[in-house]
């Protein structure tokens, strides 16, 4: 029986529970949420690891024939099953015909992207001529910085958060020095307030009205790659653009997370890769996003014949026909398992919808978060008993499926115990543990997994801690 629609996490597990005559923590109410999931069979379109064949599994602790407890979708998403088919097709095309599986068979190389591009615009909120598919996510960032990031002496900055993802850092960085510009000076990083792990939108917009007139790009991530935080996409593109800024997004942790309206909100410019949520495999084909508003004025800065207009690139007449907008900043001509790989997960997206896939996720987050305060809260009798406080945003508008959590403890043993029972997580030294459930493939049971075993090592490194 379907779930009444629009109740909140806990009035969601106060029904369900009510109706099975049992506590919301008990494992009856997860296997009773999976019964209702309508997103259950995609579980059987990926391959799960056996903790068996995790090298990290100890199998004195976990049943080797088990399934391992995914929460790694932030991270690098499983592998769909059709992948192999798609590839090996490809592989057969070659093989049998050579050079002319360019333009013959299925998904001809010479536009193999072309179909994708429109899977991949709904997801991303765009139409299909503003989203390009093509190399590598830090990549894209740098074609798209050269064209949008012109600074000037008197508007030189880039406003982005303080801790943002290493290589947007580092891209953001070199793009200011590549102009001539002191980082120093140029490169405006934005940090919570004291003793706040999160950026309240109230401040971002606060900074960009102060100082927008010499910002030139406003550069943040749509969902924060550490505490998960979900930014208000329209709200920094329409602050930013009223103060005379382009407004860009990474969408790494958004896109396949949540519902993106990148055309709606007037974003200028997005990048994203398709290994996390869009399950496409390590270093898969990246996108690229810019809106069409800017029709011809944004130009790409580095061409290739990939930019050229489909209908005459092979005339190969060495006289540049850009295709319009974010089509002309392809460079070269598409890497075909990529794109196979790509493909095989975007026909799986193609069979549900964004919002189908945030519904669940709102309270299978809802759910890890609720069992995390209801056993790992401090306990104000015991404040020293190992405890959780969950960084990323409670309100579900303000994150996606994952939740950082932070210990207060290090977690570097605990971290040990539980790959050990085949928990596929992130840690990040020393305290904090980023967990995904990821709506596509993860279940309620999981999550309920997840919590038992996190009892069991937390309980075990107490022990060992007061020994
Ligand atoms: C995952 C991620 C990257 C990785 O960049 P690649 O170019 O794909 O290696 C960059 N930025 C963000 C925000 C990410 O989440």
């Amino acid at each position: 029986m379907e779930l009444p629609r629009g109740l909140t996490t806990t009035e969601t597990l106060r029904l369900v529970s009510a109706q099975l005559g049992c506590s919301p923590a008990s494992r009856q109410v997860a296997d009773d949420l999976d019964r209702r999931d309508e997103l259950r069979p995609f579980r059987e379109k990926f391959y799960v690891p056996k903790v068996a064949d995790l090298p990290s599994s100890d199998l004195s602790l976990a049943d080797g024939a088990e399934e391992c407890l995914y929460l790694a979708g932030n991270s690098l998403g499983l592998q769909p099953k059709a992948v192999g088919a798609h590839i090996e097709e490809q592989l057969q095309k070659w093989a049998k015909t050579g050079v002319q599986g360019h333009m013959v068979g299925p998904r001809p190389w010479a536009y193999a992207e072309d179909e994708l591009e429109e899977a991949m615009a709904g997801i991303v909120g765009a139409h299909r001529e503003e989203v390009a598919l093509m190399n590598g996510l830090t990549v894209n960032l740098h074609l798209l910085m050269l064209s949008f990031y012109k600074p000037t002496a008197a508007r030189h900055k880039v406003l982005l958060e303080s801790k943002a993802f290493p290589s947007d850092h580092y891209a953001v960085e070199s793009q200011i020095r590549l102009r001539g510009f002191d980082p120093e000076e140029s490169m405006r990083l934005l940090p919570p307030r004291t003793g706040e792990e999160t950026l309240r939108t109230e401040d971002i917009l606060d900074v960009i009205e102060k100082e927008g007139d010499s910002i030139a790009v406003v550069m943040f991530s749509g969902v924060q790659y550490y505490t998960g935080q979900l930014f208000n996409m329209a709200a920094i593109a329409r602050a930013g653009q009223r103060k005379g800024c382009y407004v860009g997004f990474d969408c790494a942790h958004a896109v396949g997370n949540v519902e993106l309206k990148l055309h709606a909100w007037g974003v200028d410019f997005a990048c994203w890769c398709s290994y996390k949520y869009l399950n496409a495999g390590a270093g898969g084909l990246a996108g690229a996003f810019i809106h069409r508003k800017h029709g011809d004025s944004i130009k790409p800065a580095l061409t290739g014949w990939w930019g050229h207009e489909f209908k005459t690139r092979f005339k190969m007449d060495n006289v540049m026909d850009l295709r319009p907008g974010v089509h002309g900043f392809r460079l070269s001509n598409q890497p075909t398992l990529l794109v196979c790989s790509l493909g095989a997960s975007l026909e799986m997206f193609s069979t549900t919808s964004m919002q189908a896939l945030r519904r669940k996720s709102r309270l299978l987050t809802g759910y890890l978060e609720h069992l995390i305060q209801l056993h790992f809260s401090q306990d104000p009798a015991r404040p020293h008993k190992p405890h959780i406080r969950i960084i990323t945003p409670s309100d579900p508008e303000q994150r996606g499926c994952q939740l950082s959590l932070c210990f207060s403890i290090h977690i570097g043993e605990m971290f040990q115990e539980l790959e050990k029972r085949g928990v596929a997580c992130d840690m990040r030294e020393p305290s904090v543990l980023r967990v995904a459930p990821v709506p596509l493939y993860n279940s309620f049971a999981d999550v309920h997994r997840f919590i038992q075993m996190l009892g069991e090592v937390l309980a075990a490194s107490s022990q060992s801690q007061k020994a």
